[in-house]
């Protein structure tokens, strides 16, 4: 699972989370939403340590990911530990970011045989069955250029999966699609979510698609949690006026 104790994160003046605690358990989905800017991204970026923290604790599972003390010391500060940390996580994002240069499979394979030093031939194995999974085995020679959207995000779920992280992050995964590409792309992951025991965190601003995927919601403005719980009490009867207003203006 995923723990934040009171994470702090500003850039420069703007404090974008405010002591911000809560808890994801392993295997829980969870999903947050709200307004533009209040900080969703930003919590996956941390988890992704694309981002550092200013103040607080993050826990992935027993061991901590970020932890600064009030000294002002970051700890545990090594690279080797952050780059260990990280083969937890997988992140897909909204711009898909294959890498352009290889093909499907190596873009399958590339992380598990360099990072994680599985065999090449098991990696290529496991990659045709995720690339099964995802519907794309015909595409496994192509290069992401010549796939749709659509196609590329599929490759790029299956490449998150194919380093088998104990926690997957997706953010806004379906925003830069074509609408007609977006069912598919949503329905593969509802797929995944029931049957996976993967731990997930997702931003989004589709609600049907946040009430399908996850067993709680968090309501999210200005770095801390308004509301949260079951998809169908937050989209049914929520009972903070901040959530109510979100969800009249996006629904
Ligand atoms: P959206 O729904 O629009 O993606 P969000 O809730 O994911 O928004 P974040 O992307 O986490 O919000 O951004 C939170 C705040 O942090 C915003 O005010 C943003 O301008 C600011 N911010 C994010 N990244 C940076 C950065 N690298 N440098 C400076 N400010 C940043």
């Amino acid at each position: 699972g995923i723990r934040f104790e009171k994470v702090v994160k500003r850039f420069g003046q703007n404090v974008v989370l405010r002591e911000l605690d809560f808890t994801v358990a392993p295997g829980e989905r969870v999903t947050l939403i709200g307004p533009s800017g209040s900080g969703k991204t930003t919590i996956l970026r941390l988890l992704m340590t694309l981002e550092k923290l200013d103040e607080g604790v993050i826990w992935i599972g027993d061991e901590m990911l970020w932890h600064m003390d009030k000294g002002g010391r970051r700890l545990p500060a090594s690279q080797k530990h952050l780059h260990e940390m990280r083969k937890q996580v997988g992140m897909v994002f909204q711009q898909f970011n294959l890498f352009p240069n290889m093909n499907v499979l190596r873009n399958l394979t590339e992380g598990p045989v360099r990072v994680l030093g599985v065999s090449k031939d098991e990696a290529v194995e496991r990659a045709k069955g995720l690339l099964d999974m995802v519907g794309l085995a015909d595409k496994i020679n192509s290069h992401p250029t010549q796939l749709s959207g659509g196609q590329q995000q599929r490759v790029a779920i299956a490449r998150a999966l194919a380093m088998q992280p104990r926690v997957l992050l997706l953010d806004e995964v379906t925003s830069a699609l074509d609408p007609e590409l977006v069912v598919g792309v949503q329905d593969l992951l509802r797929d995944i979510a029931r049957q996976s025991d993967l731990t997930m965190l997702c931003v989004t601003h589709e609600m049907t698609f946040a009430r399908d995927i996850s067993n709680r919601v968090l309501m999210f403005d200005e770095g801390q949690i308004v509301e949260e719980g079951h998809p169908d009490q937050i989209f049914g009867e929520p009972s903070e006026q901040r959530t109510r207003d979100f969800l009249q203006a996006v629904l």
